[in-house]
């Protein structure tokens, strides 16, 4: 049985679906569990894990009463009373119910569980990676927003799905705008391109010679969308967009030339289909992550959501512009990779990773990301199609040139 066939499945028999959120206590995470806690007669919060903010994660175990929960960050004093229950943190009746765990390994033994039917993978960064790829193998239902999973490893996750029958969703809201939007067609040979939006993040009015004395709090200032720090980096240098081309490739098998990236300050449209007959097909909503994470638990249903709706009897203003290549260079860099495939994604990623950290503290300017991305692009050893160990040793690699880059030790 495929896995929507499993899941239609469910659904017929009215199901409860066991679902585990990792990275619960990020922005994603969080407004996932908004999410669940409107569907109780769909779904169950069975797992959750973090790797930091155990005062938040304690509350989400007290309210949702997950079978287990995880702690996958560093093992200190703090971990070590959570673990035990003699935090001050704990002590109500849903922490009792609760089997608390800690490490990277147990998580991955609780993900391929039975107990598990669907995984939203909202952890940041290629520390993602693991869990996406243990859940792929073991045909789970992946709700995707680690997008840095296909970025590094795309060829190997969508292997992992395709041969497990696991379902792969983005939730990325310009994936699902997509996926979304692409279902008005037949087949695949009928999509000529895709439009990918991008709002231009807080700096795109900035004169681009000003963009160098850009501060922590100017790039953190985001103006449609409230995320974690990384991503909201990202979005200001466009690497966001860069490596959502590259998760575009991987999840539509789309050639990079039909990929297109436009700005659209107002984030309503998510991203739009162009077929071969002209039709071009969008998904609008105001910016709130609840509708493409819900969509991904529920789909192929569409069931009331608690997300913002447009107010239609307001004026609204739509635009597009095309991307200046010369402020936002990082988009370039997506583009690459999508066509070099191999090794470059893994770089790319870990690369930025490292460079948007040093930038978080204060340690290098925010115009530096994209450079020091592009030359250790430029300086790796490429191969075609690496294998997972390699591509995790390019990850350290990639790092560790960075931080070269400045003469910091890692
Ligand atoms: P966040 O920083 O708010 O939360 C990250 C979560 O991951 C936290 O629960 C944290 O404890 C956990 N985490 C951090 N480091 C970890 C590690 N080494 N191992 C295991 N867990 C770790 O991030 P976010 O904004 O929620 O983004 C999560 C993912 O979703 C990212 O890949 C991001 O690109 C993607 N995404 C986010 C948004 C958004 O609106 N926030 C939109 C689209 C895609
Ligand atoms: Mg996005």
């Amino acid at each position: 049985m495929s896995g929507i066939e499993k899941q239609l499945a469910k659904n017929q028999r009215n199901q409860v679906q066991n679902v585990a959120v990792l990275g619960a206590t990020g922005s994603i995470g969080q407004s996932t569990l908004d999410v669940l806690s409107h569907l109780p007669d769909r779904f169950r919060v069975a797992l959750l894990s973090c790797h930091q903010r155990l005062d938040r994660f304690q509350e989400q175990c007290d309210r949702f009463r997950p079978k287990r929960a995880i702690v996958t960050g560093p093992r200190n004093t703090e971990v070590d009373a959570w673990l035990s229950g003699t935090t001050g943190l704990s002590g109500t009746v849903g922490s009792s119910e609760t089997v608390r765990g800690v490490g990277a390994e147990r998580l991955i033994e609780a993900i391929v569980s039975d107990e598990i039917d669907i995984v939203v993978a909202a952890i940041v960064g290629c520390a993602g990676l693991e869990s996406s790829l243990a859940a792929a193998s073991a045909g789970k239902r992946l709700g995707l927003a680690n997008k840095e999973s296909l970025v590094v490893a795309g060829e190997l996750l969508i292997t992992a799905a395709r041969s497990s029958g696991a379902e792969l969703l983005p939730i990325d809201s310009e994936h699902s705008a997509i996926f979304q939007s692409i279902q008005s067609g037949q087949c695949k040979s009928e999509v000529q391109r895709i439009i990918l939006t991008a709002s231009g993040g807080p700096l795109r009015k900035w004169p681009v010679r000003d963009l160098e004395n850009a501060t922590v709090e100017d790039a953190l200032a985001h103006p449609t969308w409230n995320m974690g720090r990384k991503i909201t980096v990202d979005s200001a240098t466009m690497m966001n967009k860069a490596l959502e081309v590259i998760e575009a490739k991987w999840l539509f098998d789309l050639a990079p030339e039909q990929i297109t990236v436009v700005i659209h300050p107002q984030s309503t449209i998510h991203s739009m289909v162009e077929f071969c007959d002209g039709s071009v097909i969008a998904q609008l909503s105001p910016p709130d992550m609840r509708l493409p994470i819900q969509y991904a638990l529920t789909y192929p249903d569409r069931v009331p959501s608690p997300a913002n709706k447009i107010d239609w009897r307001e004026p609204h203003q739509m635009e597009w512009y095309p991307v200046d290549p010369e402020r936002y260079p990082a988009l370039e860099l997506g583009f690459e990779v999508a066509r070099r495939g191999g090794t470059t994604g893994a770089v790319l990623n870990g690369a930025n990773e490292a460079a948007v950290e040093l930038f978080l503290n204060r340690k290098i300017r925010l115009t530096e990301i994209a450079k020091i991305c592009r030359s250790v692009l430029d300086h790796h050893d490429y191969s075609p199609s690496p294998t997972l160990d390699e591509l995790m040793r390019l990850d350290r690699w990639s790092r560790e040139e960075v931080f070269r880059w400045i003469n910091i030790p890692c």
